[in-house]
């Protein structure tokens, strides 16, 4: 696979009309970056901390996308970038890890908190899911939105307080929140299938990976993943 162009100038244009404060990208993804995800990968490979299939996500998805493009030669260094407005994009680490727990199967309906640039939602489309992400920054939102939609992902993006969930939307079969939250939220855990799996790191200002297995009604079994670093989990919209 040579050099792919997707449109940045219609994406570019299209931000700027949103009166979204720019950061460039670089929509291209060439035998460079293919070789540099591809260390990426096997180097996630070799400490053992995601699934196969989670990691046959990653390489379909072009980390160089959702960051600026000052950062590009960063891309796939093991590292969280600024992505604007306060909020970072989530170490491929941390993507793969939360998305192993998760154990994701083809068409599960996920709902994530907290979109970002988009880069673990995206990651959970190429795994097969159906992703409803909410994100509460406005600009982040309407950056984000854009990006998916040009890059044909099915991920639906929403303008919303996560700590609410997407009652409309709800029952899901998991949860993946990209943010410490202080607790699990009670509507979150009111939102997940019985028999489904919420991932959140818990705690503040550092944060425990939980896993949370809902194994029926009233029942929510936790187990620990080891320490996180998240940007936090703030109330209501901005
Ligand atoms: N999944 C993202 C990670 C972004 S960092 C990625 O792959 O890039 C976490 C995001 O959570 C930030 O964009 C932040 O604005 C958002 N966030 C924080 N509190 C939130 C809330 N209550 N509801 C929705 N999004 C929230």
């Amino acid at each position: 696979m040579g050099a792919r162009y997707i449109g940045t100038a219609w994406v570019l244009a299209t931000l700027e009309r949103h009166g979204c404060s720019l950061h460039q990208i670089n929509m291209t993804d060439n035998f460079k970056h293919q070789g540099a995800r591809q260390k990426m990968i096997d180097a996630l490979r070799s400490k053992n901390i995601a699934s196969e299939e989670v990691l046959v996500a990653m390489t379909k998805v072009p980390r160089q996308y959702f960051i600026d493009s000052i950062f590009e030669k960063y891309a796939y260094n093991d590292k969280a970038f600024s992505i604007g407005e306060g909020q970072t994009i989530s170490q491929p680490s941390t993507v793969a890890i939360q998305s192993t727990l998760l154990g994701v199967r083809w068409g599960d309906k996920i709902l994530e908190v907290g979109t970002g640039s988009g880069y673990q939602a995206q990651v959970l489309h190429k795994l097969g899911a159906n992703v409803f992400s909410i994100e509460r920054q406005k600009v982040l939102f309407e950056k984000t939105r854009l990006l998916l939609r040009s890059l044909g992902s099915s991920v639906q993006t929403f303008y919303g307080d996560g700590y609410a969930g997407l009652p409309l939307y709800a029952p899901f079969d998991k949860i993946i929140v990209t943010c410490g939250a202080p607790s699990v939220p009670a509507a979150l855990a009111a939102q997940l299938k019985i028999g489904g799996i919420m991932v959140v790191p818990l705690g503040i200002p550092k944060q425990v990976m939980t896993k949370i297995v809902r194994t029926d009604e009233n029942t929510f079994e936790k187990t620990s993943h080891g320490d996180f670093h998240f940007v936090p989990m703030l109330q209501q919209k901005k």
